[in-house]
């Protein structure tokens, strides 16, 4: 299925991207200047506009190009058949953005791209609007010999949680039917070291609720002998972790990430881990973060500081998030939690938990010939073999594609870097790393035509 080019080949496609990143970055901005935020409220007639500006740009590539939609955001699917025998390939990238936050925080106008020290700023200049013009670099650099048959799928609502995909697949499973995926919305390693993303945790999320008294009274009248209902809150939080802040939760799936170099102070400098505090689990630290359970309460409901007053209380609730091993069920991973708080509760406390919102991980089986066309591919951009890695955070997305359509293999490639900043203040794309990622694609294309 796959082939594999020759120098020469290499080197004239090389060539031929350098030679499409001026234009590239030209409409990269235009795109980066649509405001498309997809949160409900946003305007959404920009996003509206940034699915016309997609689908114009996938037309000029002589793709047959439908704006589609299911109840949600407007999505892009352009299709060009694939040469006699040779095989179709699915692009998926989103052109929706996260919200700006505060303007203040942002350096130049998050709507107005600007490049500083090799970095193109602006919200969306990376996730995934960059991904989106990966893939039709790719295109452009084939022009009319394209060795395979593209499905370009562009979704609107992938900073939403992507609600109306299933729906969306459902509806046009059959055009998007393809024998790879290539799914431009991850990370690479580092500036330098492009990587696959080959596992996602998943993830659900639950409300608790503790009551221990009918109604709230005096604590100088009956604090002693009465409980309230936040400090058996907090003892039943509590209990969900050991001493060393391992899941003290049965029954919960988990394994070791592979080996990568990642030292505890790029961790703690990463997260802003304060001076003194300790990391907490066990096992390595990328294990901790891609392929081991994670449980943290996220939220609680009582008196803020400012209004409470001398009373015990009684009724508190909290929402736990929990970040899940990739093959772990959300559903019986849930059932085991709610169990557990409902066995742990403190002095007889009544204990109610609700499923709020869960999601499937993935892990991909990362072998055979798309996977090997894959690694081969990004070795020629970027002269050095790429490292396989897991991603803490769920992509639902990802988990829907690969229900849909099992028999293909997904490929979970990004145009960013640990400088990204995606959906933070100051987002930007690392433009020598974009060029790579717009080789790699147009190299994978080249091997998987055959
Ligand atoms: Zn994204």
């Amino acid at each position: 299925m796959t082939s594999e080019p020759d120098a020469a080949r290499l080197d004239q496609l090389r060539t031929t991207v350098a030679g499409l990143m001026p234009a590239a970055r030209a409409d990269l901005e235009s795109l980066t200047r649509i405001p498309s935020v997809s949160l409900d409220s946003f305007d959404q007639q920009h996003v509206q506009a940034s699915a016309e500006a997609v689908a114009d740009l996938l037309r000029a590539e002589g793709l047959e190009v439908e704006i589609v939609s299911e109840g949600g955001r407007p999505a892009v699917i352009g299709h060009r058949a694939a040469p006699e025998g040779a095989p179709t390939v699915l692009l998926y990238a989103h052109h929706d953005v996260q919200p700006p936050g505060d303007e203040k925080d942002w350096d130049t106008p998050p709507f107005e791209p600007t490049e500083r020290d090799g970095r193109l700023y602006g919200r969306g200049a990376a996730d995934d609007k960059a991904g989106v013009m990966a893939h039709l670099v790719a295109l452009r650099a084939h022009g009319d010999d394209l060795p395979v048959g593209v499905t370009v799928f562009v979704e609107g609502e992938e900073e939403v949680g992507s609600d109306s995909l299933p729906a969306l697949l459902d509806k046009h499973g059959e055009r998007l039917r393809a024998d790879a995926i290539v799914l431009a919305d991850s990370t690479n390693w580092d500036v330098g070291t492009p990587a696959l993303t080959t596992t996602l945790r998943g993830m659900f999320r639950l409300v608790v609720t503790v009551r221990t008294l009918d109604h709230s009274v005096h604590s100088g009248m009956y604090g002693g002998p009465v409980p309230d209902a936040i400090t058996a809150l907090v003892r039943l939080l509590a209990t969900m972790h050991t001493d060393d802040g391992d899941i003290a939760v049965e029954g919960f799936a988990t394994s070791e990430a592979t080996e990568l170099d990642y030292p505890e102070e790029r961790l703690r400098a990463e997260s802003g881990l304060l001076e003194g505090v300790r990391l907490i689990g066990s096992g390595s630290i990328l294990s901790r973060l891609w392929t081991r359970p994670a449980i943290t309460t996220i939220g609680i409901d009582a008196p803020t500081v400012d209004t409470s007053s001398n009373t015990l209380v009684a009724e508190a609730r909290a929402k736990v998030s929990v970040r899940l091993h990739p093959d772990d069920d959300p559903r019986a991973a849930y059932d085991r939690l709610a169990a557990h708080l409902r066995e742990h509760a403190p002095w007889g406390a009544r204990v109610d938990v609700r499923l709020d919102d869960e999601g499937r991980g993935f892990s991909a089986d990362a072998q055979g010939p798309v996977y090997d066309a894959a690694r081969a591919a990004f070795a020629d951009a970027w002269g050095t073999d790429p490292v396989d890695i897991g991603v803490g955070g769920s992509i639902p997305f990802v988990a829907a594609f690969a229900e849909t359509f099992p028999d293909a293999a997904i490929l979970v490639t990004g145009v960013e870097d640990p400088d990204t900043r995606a959906h933070g203040a100051n987002e930007s794309l690392h433009l020598g790393e974009f060029e790579r990622v717009c080789l790699a694609e147009a190299v994978l294309l080249e091997r998987l035509g055959s």
